[in-house]
């Protein structure tokens, strides 16, 4: 069997298999098929049946979150923790928070999680977890109630060597707060059960930028490659987030200009530069808090109800940095041939559906995907397991020259792999696809059927 045939053979049985998680369906079809001149020079990989078995989390634990309202109300939600693949280490993956969340979505972050993993050289396999619940709208003791009943399952299953939670869509310092102190009272004091929590208690710091920073360290390494420069560029940044403030502030310090930003509600365009400092304080106000930005910079424009990615901006590069399935097709196509975009790099996630994807191809754009693009914050999560272990806490300079030396490292990989494989040291995405499997598909054969 060829490998094509291979790898349609198992896209078959997961859809079949799993016809009612589209997103996991959309995830293992993006990566998949950009395998195929690896397992043609691979055979052993069909020989250990690697796909089938890479395809599935080692475990899938799902609870029942009871907690009361301000109001006295009993509530109940969901949570579960996708224990993906432990081969290359502890399972290592973020908690949401949204009422997006489910089994589907959870298996698409753990699926990509484990490979982005791979990516950073670090010993972490990989997880993701998380609830249907939705933090907005409440009181800060319902969340702090909320968290503790969800530590108060999930404590039975996680472990400085067991798997690691960390934060997401939802869940930022106070909820990992919040997570450590249960874990902590429910156990013993063992900080490197959780990363991403405040410096004052043993997190890392430079954590909180790792993402955005990291992701624009990516993007700096891709254009040098291409002979362009980060710092002449026009860019545009979705969400208003963890990983897009960061973005932004990066982005700013190294000479880029930020046109404009998005949240869930619409988009801000200001034509003096997006102002980090200024996001950093809307964050306080919640969801939705971008259109109070005119009240710091009244010289920007707000526009309610629409995606910053149908806009018609003329910029060079995209950052989308909110969530899944943010840019679709027309707004890829608005991007190439409206917007002028010559880059995209996402921070979020699975930010770019496939057919999304396909017009970035068609129109030559320098595409970093995330899996590769976004990895600074997971490898910053293993600082903070390394600092937590050695009962030590480095300088953000310190941490942020390893980042830097990380993700410069995971560009030349990829790109690397990429002309390799493929003869194009620009597609990125089969570069970070074929070298993160590679790794991961040599280390469970090693280990046997396990
Ligand atoms: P946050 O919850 O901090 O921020 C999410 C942002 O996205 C908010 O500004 C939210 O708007 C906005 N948003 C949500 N839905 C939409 C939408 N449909 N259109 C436009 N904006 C939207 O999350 P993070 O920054 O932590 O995560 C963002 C993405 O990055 C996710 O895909 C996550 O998985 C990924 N990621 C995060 C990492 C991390 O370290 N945090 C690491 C690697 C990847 P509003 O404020 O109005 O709610």
């Amino acid at each position: 069997m060829s490998a094509k045939q291979y790898i349609n053979r198992v896209l078959q049985i997961v859809e079949e298999k799993h016809a009612d998680k589209p997103e996991f369906i959309q995830a293992v079809n993006e990566f998949f098929p950009s395998l195929e001149p690896y397992l043609t020079e691979h055979p052993e990989i069909e020989g250990h049946n690697i796909l089938e078995l890479i395809v599935e989390p080692e475990r899938i634990i799902q609870f029942r979150i009871p907690w009361e309202d301000d109001a006295g109300q009993w509530q109940v939600n969901l949570g579960w923790r996708v224990q993906y693949n432990s081969a290359l280490g502890p399972y290592k993956g973020g908690i949401r928070f949204d009422p997006s969340v489910n089994e589907s979505i959870l298996r698409f972050l753990g699926f990509e999680q484990i490979f982005k993993n791979a990516l950073t050289s670090l010993p972490l396999g990989g997880g993701k977890g998380g609830s249907d619940f939705d933090p907005h709208g409440k009181s800060q003791r319902e969340i702090m109630r909320f968290t503790q009943s969800f530590m108060s399952e999930l404590q039975k299953h996680i472990g400085p060597d067991i798997d690691v939670p960390a934060g997401d869509i939802g869940v930022g310092h106070r909820e990992i707060g919040y997570m450590y102190g249960q874990y902590k009272r429910l156990n013993q004091p063992e900080p490197g059960v959780l990363t991403g929590k405040p410096t004052n208690q043993w997190g890392s710091f430079g954590r909180t930028e790792a993402t955005g920073y990291g992701l624009i360290y990516f993007a700096e390494n891709a254009l040098w490659d291409s002979d362009e420069r980060l710092s002449e560029k026009n860019v545009v940044v979705s969400g208003t987030g963890n990983v897009s403030t960061y973005t932004v502030e990066k982005a700013t310090q190294l000479g880029a200009k930020v046109i404009a930003v998005s949240d869930s509600q619409g988009y801000v365009v200001d034509e003096n530069g997006v102002d980090a400092e200024i996001l950093k304080k809307l964050s306080a106000r919640g969801s939705g808090a971008l259109k109070y930005y005119s009240e710091y910079q009244p010289d920007s424009t707000y526009y309610e109800d629409v995606s910053v990615w149908s806009a018609q901006l003329e910029y060079d590069v995209a950052f989308p940095c909110a969530t899944q399935n943010e840019i679709d097709q027309d707004a890829a196509e608005n991007l190439v041939k409206n917007c002028g975009v010559q880059a995209v790099f996402e921070g979020a996630n699975m930010p770019s559906t496939d057919a999304a994807i396909k017009v970035y191809k068609e129109h030559d754009i320098l595409y970093g995907l995330g899996k590769a693009a976004n990895a600074g914050g997971v490898a910053v999560s293993a600082l903070e397991m390394a600092q937590n272990a050695q009962k030590e806490q480095w300088s953000i300079e310190t941490v942020d020259e390893r980042l830097q030396s990380i993700m410069s490292e995971i560009y030349e990989l990829v790109s690397t792999t990429a002309e390799k494989y493929v003869g194009n040291k620009n597609d990125l995405q089969a570069g970070a696809n074929i070298a993160s499997f590679a790794k991961l598909a040599e280390v469970m054969i090693n280990q046997g059927l396990v």
